[in-house]
Formats: C-alpha cells, sequence, structure tokens
C-alpha cells in the first residue's frame, strides 16, 4: 500500500478534481462542524467537570466506549451498502457518497493524495443533523450520558476517513502508526483484509473494533443476501473490487 506523488491540480479553494460547488459545501460543512462543535464540546465538558464523581466519570467513559463501537459498526454498514447496493447513477446519494467507495475500490491510493477537506468533509456533513439540534435545543447537564456519547459519536466519526486514510499512507505520524499498532485506530494490516478476495467483510473502518464480531455472526453475508434482494428494486451493482479483480 504506497502512495504516489500524483496530486490534483491546485485550484482557487484548494487541491481537488471535483465541481467547485462540491468544494464550497464541503468548506462550509467543515466550517459549521467546528463551530457548533466547539460548543458543544465546551458546554458537555463544563457539564461534566461541574458534577465530577467517580460514578459521572465511570458513566462518560462506558459512553466513549459505546460511542466506538457504533461508530465503528455505522461506518462499515454505510460503507457495506455503498459498495453493494445503487450505483453512481443513484438520485441523491451516487455522486456524493457512492461514487467514492467504488473508486476506493478501483484506486485504493486515491484517497491519500486527497487533502484534509476532500477526505474527511463529507464526514462533519453527516453530522450537522445531529450536532445542530444539539447545540439549539439540548440541556447537556440534563443529559449527563447522552451528551458525551454525542459528543464522542462526531468525534469518532469524523476521525473515520483520516483513520481510512493512514491505514493506505505508507508512512502515517509516528503517533498514528502507535494507535494502529494497539488497535486504537483501523490498522494496515486489519483493512487489507478488506482489499483482499472475496472483498466480502471487514468493512468497518473507524476502529475496526466490532469486525471479529460481525465476522463470527455471519453479519456480511446476511446484508448482501438483503443488499442482492433490494438491488433488484433499486438497480446498480456492487464495487469492482466486490466482484472481480483485486481491489488493493
Ligand atoms: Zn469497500
Ligand atoms: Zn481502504
Amino acid at each position: 500500500m504506497e502512495a504516489t506523488t500524483e496530486l490534483p491540480p491546485q485550484r482557487l479553494l484548494g487541491r481537488y478534481s471535483y465541481p467547485t460547488s462540491h468544494r464550497v459545501i464541503e468548506i462550509v460543512a467543515v466550517v459549521l462542524f467546528y463551530g457548533f462543535g466547539a460548543v458543544f464540546a465546551w458546554r458537555t465538558v463544563a457539564s461534566l467537570v461541574d458534577s465530577l464523581d467517580p460514578a459521572t466519570v465511570a458513566v462518560a467513559a462506558i459512553a466513549v466506549l459505546a460511542a466506538l463501537i457504533v461508530a465503528d459498526f455505522a461506518s462499515g454498514l454505510v460503507h457495506a451498502l455503498c459498495d453493494n447496493l445503487g450505483s453512481v447513477d443513484t438520485p441523491l446519494v451516487g455522486q456524493k457518497f457512492i461514487r467514492s467507495f467504488r473508486e476506493h475500490h478501483t484506486d485504493p491510493l486515491d484517497m491519500t493524495r486527497g487533502d484534509f477537506v476532500r477526505v474527511n468533509a463529507d464526514n462533519h456533513l453527516v453530522c450537522l443533523p445531529f450536532l445542530v439540534p444539539a447545540v439549539l435545543w439540548m440541556d447537556v447537564s440534563a443529559h449527563p450520558v447522552l451528551a458525551p456519547f454525542l459528543l464522542a459519536l462526531m468525534v469518532f466519526v469524523v476521525l473515520t476517513n483520516q483513520v481510512h486514510k493512514w491505514a493506505h499512507v505508507a508512512e502515517p505520524p509516528a503517533v498514528v502508526r502507535w494507535a494502529q499498532a494497539h488497535k486504537l485506530v483501523l490498522s494496515p494490516e486489519h483493512h487489507k483484509v478488506h482489499h483482499t478476495p472475496p472483498y466480502d467483510s471487514h468493512y468497518c473502518i473507524t476502529s475496526g473494533i466490532t469486525n471479529p464480531f460481525l465476522s463470527r455472526i455471519g453479519f456480511w453475508p446476511a446484508l448482501m443476501r438483503f443488499c442482492r434482494w433490494l438491488g433488484r428494486f433499486v438497480g446498480g451493482s456492487p464495487a469492482a473490487g466486490h466482484s472481480q479483480g483485486p481491489g488493493a
């Protein structure tokens, strides 16, 4: 899994090779996420510090672990559906979400050439429908479990694509290599299974913590059967790496 130095063209809003309108949406999503996210994080942490006792710390720690499991599972579910259901022509989600997953199986190293906005903006965008209402209407002091869970969940969600990118980078930062070696984030060895025939497992890409359990209970074959059944109604075909030839 070696990165190349071939970069997208330099343009007004950075290095990218897709429509400028998409780039503007991505940048707005990232800015909104960090604006609202800073407020929500401040309120949540302040509320935890206000009522700091062992029980609160234990509950918050459990909420963070639960958030990691939910984020990892959600990453796998979205990934598996985008790899196996519909096509780039599917209305609403085809161009914005399915395309990037399909292209990743055609050229797994392409995402290593993308900048921060291109790689991570979509995940910032999907958090906004949860983050904005939480800031506007949620009393975090009245939700000592839900608030840290939501905060941790959004942190893990926005980290997911970056973590996935690091799993494909030849030489990630030293701290990332340490985290990969300790299974805190997705490791290249773990993720390589997904890019190896028969391409039908290890879809979770936040830390991969849920992959062994999901494989053991046969979750992915069941989901694939569901996708094949639903595919007869919505059309499209699986990612190239899932039906023929190597994806990585
Ligand atoms: Zn995939
Ligand atoms: Zn990958």
